[in-house]
């Protein structure tokens, strides 16, 4: 792969077809094994402009909301699913319309909205809590952590008011392999087994890092076919990170340099605007023009920040075999997933231009201005 990005206005992201479609062709694969249908969580990548390829290959959308719902269902040719923490009067006519599937997050937005859910003749479902939590240290990616408003525990379960529930939800995974659905899947039939029997369908979320190298598609398989024969089950998946994982970069350019102690760049990207989850996860993404053998330390050793104010505003410590300059270009990977779709204008900061590599080249499909930044403000 040749990072060759010279030519786009930086800041920008840049998804690749040819790494989009090596992800899909995982995710086709086990559809076709299985028979289950995995959809897209928009929530981690909305980028419209590939869904008509995205729908080759997989099942549909899922949506956090009414918003997302509309984007799938005017761009993606597939299901449309949506689940939201609540849903509010205004917007369920609309939602109803649009969706193949509606969950709830509770029995008491169920018994809200229940009358008009079933006469719209949509399939709904509860989104449960196994109470199982599997991941350490982030918790708040973790909707089994205590006191958590996600779903609803075997405890707070209505098992009386399920008439016109089809389907059960769960969503419990966050970046992680297939033998942690096992023992969420253990906790599932523990708790609600006897529910399941009952039902049709079955969404196990999103959280499974299907497309990265280490993943034991094998084992999610069997996850798959266990609830397909044990309950007559029709299982969805809906990850959103495996589906453009290490599929896009974001393009940058070094600014200024100074000198506090320690080398440090200024880019005309910024983690607070452009990359949140480095602050909020956090983490520190890789650029590929970076230095990562062992004998780091005895290369230039720059910190990276953006040009906001924030002091805060740091991507991360990075070592570089030649000293960096003012214009050079930073790249920076696996920013397809949620990066585009958390950006803001925070300082007034511009947002990068969006950009798709396919095999004609390299195209700027969007790019933004002041008025991106003044619209969204009175
Ligand atoms: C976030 C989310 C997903 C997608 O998660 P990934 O980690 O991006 O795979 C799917 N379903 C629900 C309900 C979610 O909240």
């Amino acid at each position: 792969m040749i990072y060759n990005y010279d030519n786009v206005p930086t800041p920008c992201f840049v998804v690749e077809e040819e790494l989009l479609i090596d992800n899909l062709k995982i995710l086709k694969k086990v559809i076709d094994d299985t028979g289950c249908k995995i959809l897209l969580a928009q929530k981690c990548f909305s980028m419209f402009s590939a869904y008509p390829l995205i729908s080759k290959y997989i099942s549909g959308t899922t949506a956090s909301g009414l918003y997302e719902a509309k984007l799938g269902r005017e761009y993606f040719d597939g299901e449309v699913h949506v689940y939201s923490g609540a849903y509010k009067d205004e917007d369920i006519d609309e939602i109803l319309k649009i969706s193949d599937h509606i969950v709830f997050n509770s029995f008491s937005q169920w018994d809200r909205y229940k009358e008009k859910a079933i006469k719209s003749g949509k399939k709904c479902g509860i989104r449960i809590n196994p109470e199982c939590s599997t991941q350490e240290g982030h918790a708040i990616y973790d909707p089994c952590s205590p006191f958590s408003r996600m779903g609803v525990t075997r405890e707070m379960f209505k098992i009386d008011d399920l008439e016109g529930i089809s389907g059960l939800h769960f969503h419990t995974l966050c970046e992680q392999n297939s033998d942690d659905l096992e023992k969420t899947l253990d906790a599932v039939e523990e708790k609600f087994g006897d529910v399941l029997s009952r039902m049709e369908w079955i969404n196990f979320g999103g959280g499974h890092h299907i497309t990265r190298k280490d993943y034991d598609i094998l084992k999610l398989e069997n996850c798959i076919n266990r609830m397909q024969k044990k309950y007559g089950l029709k299982v969805y998946i809906e990850p959103g990170e495996a589906v453009a994982l290490n599929a896009g970069f974001l393009v940058s350019e070094v600014l200024d340099i100074v000198h506090n102690g320690m080398d440090l760049a200024i880019l005309d990207t910024s983690a607070a605007c452009h990359m949140p989850d480095v602050l909020e996860m956090p983490y520190t993404p890789v650029i590929t023009s970076a230095y990562y053998g062992d004998d780091k330390e005895k290369y230039n050793k720059y910190r990276l920040g953006g040009p906001t104010c924030l002091a805060g505003d740091v991507i991360g410590d990075y070592y570089f075999k030649e000293p960096l300059k003012i214009g050079d270009r930073l790249v920076f990977t696996d920013m397809a997933i949620y990066s585009m779709v958390k950006t803001n204008t925070f300082n007034g900061m511009k947002l990068p231009s969006i950009a798709y590599k396919d095999q004609s080249g390299i195209k700027i499909i969007k790019e933004f201005g002041y008025d991106d930044f003044k619209n969204r403000l009175s």
